[in-house]
């Protein structure tokens, strides 16, 4: 089936939150205190989460990325990992994760059926990883991409969230990680996603970013493939990697946004930016899923073309993205 939404958009991925929990606390996602524990019984449980995948593919989803919190904290995720990849008509199944657990883990993801990893990793300072991870260790994560790599998953992305003057010094040496890695590193906007005053000098532009990469590399132009995300990607001359720019706030990807959220508590959001939401739970303890596939649907019929951050609507409400995933 193909699912196609009000603004003429195909819509085949779902991003499906597993947990609100993390064992980091980044600056730009969780507020310093922390957050209220989301409790045990708020979670969907992994039955309910396959349902719900179970619903999507049925009405035209094909990929599906888990996404938390951080995924791998969550007890039990590599069995129901496992059910989710085996559903008949899901295409592609591919996680992100901070990669602090891939070094015991990485092996049975990719025996699970987990195609790809995107690994977020913002700075490669063990002092400035500490910093914007409140406390995370460097070398956890270095070993994690390492096992990543070993387990032979078709592709690494390495997601660098770029914020102006706390890690924009280390733009090139995250490019140069591709010139003898298969990897695909990607550089992405900061998001306000926490409302702060101000946020707009944090933000540095992809196309500074491109600029400031190609006065030191030559780059040529990537052809992007079939479902794949909203990178544009490039690579350096010789390289055996990619580079790519995510650009959420200065050139928004909406007009190919492809995509839709289910919160670890249950919420089908329409867009990350947007109010646009269904509660799923009590589709789910009706029981009828034939109610959960209209739900999904009528999520899809409510998306937005476009967000409105560059307009102000960046700082009319805080995003939890750690409830959400990104
Ligand atoms: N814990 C996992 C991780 O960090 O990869 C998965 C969840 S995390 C919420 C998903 C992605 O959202 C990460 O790549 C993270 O860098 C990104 N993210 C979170 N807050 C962001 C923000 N304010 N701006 C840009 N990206 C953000
Ligand atoms: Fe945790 Fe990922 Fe949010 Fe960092 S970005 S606090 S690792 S959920
Ligand atoms: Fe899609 Fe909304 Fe993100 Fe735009 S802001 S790409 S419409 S989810």
């Amino acid at each position: 089936m193909t699912l196609v939404d009000p603004h003429g958009r195909r819509i085949n991925y779902l991003r499906l939150s597993v947990t609100d929990r993390c064992n980091l606390r980044c600056r730009y996602c969780m507020p310093a205190e922390g957050r209220v524990k989301v409790g045990h019984g708020d979670i969907l449980s992994y039955e309910e989460l396959l349902r719900v995948a179970r619903a999507a593919v049925a009405i035209g989803v094909e990929k599906i990325r888990v996404t938390g919190g951080e995924p791998l904290v969550r007890r039990g995720i590599i069995d129901f990992l496992r059910r989710l990849a085996a559903i008949p008509g899901l295409r592609r199944l591919v996680l992100t994760t901070n990669g602090v657990m891939l070094p015991e883990m990485a092996v049975p993801l990719r025996d699970a059926g987990v195609e790809s990893l995107n690994i977020s990793l913002d700075s490669l300072r063990p002092e400035t990883f500490a910093a914007i991870t409140r406390g995370g260790d460097l070398r956890q994560v270095l070993a994690g991409i390492a096992a990543a790599e070993s387990a032979g998953f078709r592709f690494i992305k390495i997601n660098v969230v770029v914020m102006r003057g706390v890690n924009d010094d280390e733009l090139e040496e995250f490019a140069a990680l591709t010139l003898d890695r298969p990897y695909r590193v990607r550089f992405i906007e900061y998001m306000p996603t926490l409302a702060e005053p101000g946020w707009e000098a944090t933000v540095m532009p992809g196309a500074e970013i491109l600029a400031r990469l190609s006065r030191r590399f030559a780059m040529t132009d990537e052809a992007s493939e079939n479902l794949a995300g909203p990178a544009r990607y490039q690579r350096i001359a010789g390289a055996a990697g990619l580079v790519g720019v995510i650009t959420p706030v200065s050139c928004h990807f909406c007009g190919d946004c492809n995509r839709i959220r289910v919160t670890s508590t249950g919420i089908a959001k329409s867009c990350l930016f947007d109010c646009g939401t269904v509660d799923l739970r009590p589709v789910l303890a009706g029981g009828d899923d034939a109610a959960l596939r209209d739900a999904l649907c009528r999520v899809v019929a409510e998306k937005p073309d476009r967000h409105q951050l560059t307009e102000g609507g960046g700082e009319k409400g805080r995003i939890d993205m750690d409830r959400i995933g990104g």
